[in-house]
């Protein structure tokens, strides 16, 4: 491929030079090829990730979303293999008209199997599925200097759990055969309803949860004082009544990268401010499709530009159950006394079911999640953030990542000496270099 290739955030700014693999019978010899010029690589899905995960050490990554084709559909049970370049849209596409749906999604739909399954991605649904990891029947690795495995929970088991939020350490993940769940129809019924503080949050939560499929919340970042938290909880379920229907809108898209960030304070408080506003304080019922409901940001192609070039950075932290609200309340108070922050920052609790990966983020607790434009003071606010999560015993995504520091990763991730046990020395990325070398 000609053009180089970034992290979602384009931060750090680490062009990455791809290579294509076009077959999986070819990854092999295209990997060797690049190892033998430039030392080390990485597979790379459709950079989703936000900072350096998936980002080569080299700068020359196995390019995996050409690897796109089905290998072996049952409709009767719901089970789908394909190449690990397939993104999750085309699984959509060919699930839903037959009744199916994926059972774990985050929230984008342009991810691509390996790359969901190396992040062990989760969605509106943990506090009842886990993570995408929960739903991996199989899937084939190639590393280097050894035959082509296939891993199972009963096959290759050690090799399974290291590679699900295995950051694509373990080895190149070629195809995966994952477990849909059945549903009546495409539309999704979900209830909104607009609280006042972060207080009011935990209580939806612990009363709405357990009584549907998906559940989230957006949230404005800026509110201060007794208003701390404030923001719009969502719930939704499959429409039992319905039709099944792919989502095919047309995209817009923002054509090209500003030199300067399009978001700043003012801008960013008025949105806040007009979005929570804009909710009734009574709770509202409505019906729409999934799209809107799971990936209202992939309605804009290439978002991630009204950054600019400075690119942006994702903060996202879980936080355990006993001290979620404290720490989620400190958090939000340095985060509004800094005016920095997004439009709208996401607060998810997050369930009990272990998922199989040695790697995996979640944690049963709370989840926050927002953007940050990249510039100079960022490190100052980032660093107290972080002493603050590390304080309450919480731990920062991989996926969304570009500043931790390798005492902090290592410290919350106690499995990381394993993985770097299991992983296949040909492939290391920044991000892996950054926190444990
Ligand atoms: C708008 C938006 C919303 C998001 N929402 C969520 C969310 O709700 N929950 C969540 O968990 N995440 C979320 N994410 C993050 C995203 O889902 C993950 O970063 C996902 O892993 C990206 O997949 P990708 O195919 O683009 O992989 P990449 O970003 O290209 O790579 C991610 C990792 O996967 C590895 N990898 C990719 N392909 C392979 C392969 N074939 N073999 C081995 N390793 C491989 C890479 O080496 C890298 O370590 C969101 C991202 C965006 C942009």
């Amino acid at each position: 491929m000609s053009s180089p290739l970034h992290s979602w955030g384009r931060y750090p700014h680490t062009p990455q030079a791809a290579h294509a693999c076009s077959w999986v019978s070819d990854v092999a010899a295209l990997r060797d090829g690049v190892l033998a010029a430039h030392g080390t690589t990485l597979a790379y899905g459709n950079g989703r990730s936000y900072g350096d995960s998936c980002m080569a050490a080299s700068d020359h990554v196995l390019y995996m979303r050409t690897l796109d084709r089905f290998i072996h559909v049952d409709w009767q049970q719901g089970v789908v293999q394909a190449e690990a370049g397939v993104t999750l849209a085309e699984i959509l596409a060919i699930a839903i008209p037959q009744g199916w749906f994926l059972s774990v999604t985050p929230g984008t739909q342009f991810a691509t199997l390996g790359g969901a399954i190396a992040n062990d991605v989760h969605g509106k649904n943990h506090h009842l599925r886990g993570t995408f990891g929960n739903h991996v029947r199989r899937f084939g690795l190639l590393r280097n200097n050894e035959e082509p495995l296939s891993c199972s929970p009963n096959e290759n088991t050690e090799l399974y759990a290291a590679t699900i939020g295995g950051l694509g350490l373990t080895g190149i993940i070629t195809w995966a055969e994952i477990q849909l769940i059945p549903i009546r129809a495409s539309q999704i019924d979900s209830k909104v309803v607009r609280f006042d503080n972060l207080a009011e949050f935990f209580s939806l939560s612990s009363e709405l949860d357990h009584q549907h499929e998906y559940s989230v919340a957006w949230i404005d970042c800026l509110a201060k004082g007794a208003q701390t938290g404030r923001g719009v909880f969502i719930v939704g379920d499959h429409a039992r009544y319905g039709s099944l229907e792919v989502d095919e809108r047309a995209k817009l898209s923002v054509p090209l990268t500003p030199p300067i960030s399009l978001i700043n304070n003012l801008s960013l408080r008025a949105f806040n401010d007009l979005y929570w506003r804009v909710h009734p304080a009574q709770s509202t019922r409505k019906r729409s499709s999934y799209e809107p409901f799971f990936y209202p940001l992939d309605r804009i192609l290439h978002w991630n530009r009204i950054y600019g070039r400075r690119g942006f950075q994702q903060y996202q932290c879980v936080i355990p159950d006993a001290v979620a609200e404290v720490v989620m309340r400190d958090l939000l108070s340095a985060i509004a006394e800094s005016g920095q922050g997004s439009f709208l920052a996401v607060l998810k609790r997050c369930g009990y079911i272990a998922s199989p990966g040695l790697l995996s983020f979640p944690l049963p607790g709370t989840s926050l999640a927002l953007d940050f434009p990249q510039k100079a003071d960022l490190a100052r606010l980032f660093t107290q953030l972080d002493a603050i999560v590390r304080e309450g015993g919480g731990r920062l995504y991989p996926a969304k990542d570009a500043h931790m520091s390798g005492a902090d990763f290592r410290q919350a991730y106690a499995g990381w000496e394993r993985l770097e046990a299991l992983r296949d020395p040909s492939l290391n990325s920044h991000f892996w270099k950054r926190v444990t070398q």
